[in-house]
């Protein structure tokens, strides 16, 4: 890549653009509310079961100008989630910067495992073993979403609770490959301990992106 681009993506001036799209938020305390995606390439943390594994290499997704993704943005939606790969890969500042002067509320979806960059109405933090989350987004988080897997994953779930801010919201959500396997169990879970709720990735029910 160009010495020049590769200086503007450093700014966070330019991003790796996987995809943008207009769409229902499917998970989490936002599901049902129509907001606009901006899929930033780039990830190294590693999931098995990563279900956006296109997006791990940055270099496959085209450096864009963040000012071009705030103008799309903007013709859509008055909110914008921004996810990935791993948004925080990057230097979220300038694009959370522009989306807020045009008055739009600006959500990420992040591991948390890299420093917490750019001003957020609504942090998302799904916090995933091979890479812990920093201290603080686990103390800005408004929700905190646990993947599970398997039954490791509820021990796992109570570690990362014991670490978020007490207004955090927390969700299990099952993988989406296991869960015919994992939803009774996290409903036998969250009946057992309230403090939790049930997330489900109600887009792929409603075959939508
Ligand atoms: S952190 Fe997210 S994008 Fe990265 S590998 Fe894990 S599931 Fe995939």
């Amino acid at each position: 890549m160009k010495k020049e681009i590769l200086e503007q993506v450093d700014k966070g001036l330019m991003l790796p653009l996987m995809e943008e799209f207009y769409t229902i938020q499917g998970e989490g305390y936002h599901k049902g509310t129509a907001a606009y995606f901006v899929r930033i390439g780039g990830c190294d943390v590693g999931c098995h079961w990563c279900d956006v594994k296109e997006s791990w290499n940055a270099d496959l997704h085209p450096p864009t100008e963040t000012s071009r993704i705030v103008e799309n943005a903007s013709k859509y939606s008055d909110t914008v989630v921004v996810t990935g790969g791993e948004p925080l890969t990057w230097d979220m500042t300038e694009l959370t910067k522009q989306l807020k002067s045009k008055g739009l509320q600006v959500h990420i979806e992040t591991s948390g495992a890299y420093k917490l960059t750019g001003q957020w109405d609504w942090i998302c933090l799904s916090p995933k073993k091979l890479k812990l989350p920093t201290a603080e987004v686990y103390s800005k988080a408004n929700e905190l979403k646990v993947i599970v897997y398997n039954k490791s994953d509820f021990k796992f779930a109570e570690e990362q609770a014991a670490k978020v801010n007490k207004d955090c919201i927390l969700y299990l959500q099952p993988e989406w490959s296991k869960r015919e396997k994992v939803i009774p169990e996290i409903v036998e879970y969250v009946m057992n301990d309230p403090k939790w709720k049930v997330s489900l990735q109600t887009h792929k029910y409603l075959n939508i992106p």
